[in-house]
């Protein structure tokens, strides 16, 4: 089958659907597909992607496997949209599972009856040649140089437009809490516990999958605090401010990470970091985090594909509750 021949694409709802999904869609979308999303990750979806890697690879690959997987089966799409995406772009590349991840998917299933339907963006922080990478894909998949550039422009702006809500509204909520705090603070009865306020620092396919951090997310709230996500900070100013935690940290993501912790550790009680068992760049990460960042406490969560979240609760718990007394005037401090 030709890429000329494909009417439904697929795409994964994973790894870097969390960073370029609104755009992906949209795109297809503009150029005259029609566009699958893989549902959320459930146990099902994972124990297939589970099922069909090897034991090293990372949790977070291992969920992208269960999607293609979900995908791949009936007659839901005729192609199926994996993207490659560099590692070359010195200071602001990708993990090298980005890269390789076409070849993944065909390794793993040799069988799958979609087609890929595959790009390769060399430079994910250059703008002019992101959208040169988009143009030819477009242009392999039949639309003329008119219409690839019309998709791309509306996709682009879609992407923007939600990262920017996104960002928006989290500005809001910290703008709340301080508010409320300072309502707290006026009060002279003592009998309002001021607002607790976390910030998770992970990546966005690990801090918004349902069933990676779900149990996290909703526990953390359970607990009575909010739940800030760094990858939702305005990416432009993080990754320029990541650049005074590190000058020579490679991946933009962490980066993009860095900058928010930067930005907002001074804005909120506590920072959870999660990452997904066994990932080189959080390992070299979290580390720095947690030697560099002051002044604020961090909890350092690793969810495996065994354990789940199972175990976190516990900690969880003890954590906000030292928070609490912190926030009293009790036995913590800088
Ligand atoms: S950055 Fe970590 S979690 Fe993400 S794909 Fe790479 S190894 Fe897996």
């Amino acid at each position: 089958m030709s890429d000329n021949a494909v009417r439904t694409i697929g795409i994964p709802r994973s790894l870097l659907f969390y960073e370029y999904g609104v755009l992906w869609q949209r795109f297809f979308e503009e150029l005259g597909f029609q566009v699958v999303v893989s549902p959320p990750t459930d146990r099902a979806i994972f124990e297939r992607g589970e099922a069909a890697s090897v034991d090293e690879v990372c949790l977070a690959s291992k969920t992208f496997m269960g999607h293609v997987a979900a995908l791949a089966e009936g007659d839901q799409c005729d192609a199926l949209f994996v993207p490659s995406f560099d590692n070359s772009d010195i200071r602001v590349g990708f993990c090298t599972k980005y890269q390789a991840l076409p070849d993944l998917v065909r390794a793993t299933f040799p069988q799958m009856r979609p087609q890929l339907v595959t790009m390769r963006v060399q430079k994910a922080s250059d703008k002019k040649r992101m959208r040169a990478d988009y143009l030819e894909l477009a242009r392999r998949l039949g639309a003329n140089p008119r219409q690839a550039s019309r998709a791309y422009k509306r996709a682009l702006h879609a992407q923007e437009a939600s990262d920017a809500a996104r960002a928006k509204a989290q500005q809001e909520t910290l703008a709340l809490l301080a508010k409320y705090r300072k309502v707290v603070a006026s009060d002279r009865t003592g009998t309002e516990q001021p607002p607790l306020a976390i910030l998770l620092v992970a990546h966005p396919y690990i801090a918004h999958d349902p069933y990676i951090a779900g149990d996290i997310v909703a526990a953390i709230e359970r607990l009575g605090a909010t739940v800030l996500f760094a990858d939702e900070a305005d990416r432009t100013p993080a990754l320029k401010r990541s650049f005074e935690f590190s000058e020579t940290l490679p991946w933009m993501i962490n980066r993009h990470l860095a900058g928010a912790v930067l930005q907002l550790h001074e804005q909120v009680d506590g920072i959870v970091l999660l990452s997904a068992f066994p990932c080189g760049p959080d390992s070299m990460f979290d580390d720095a985090i947690m030697r560099n960042v002051q002044g604020v406490p961090i909890l350092n969560l690793m969810i495996d594909a065994q354990s789940g979240s199972a175990g976190t609760e516990t900690r969880l718990e003890s954590f906000i509750d030292i928070l609490r007394f912190q926030g009293k005037g009790s036995y913590l401090h800088d």
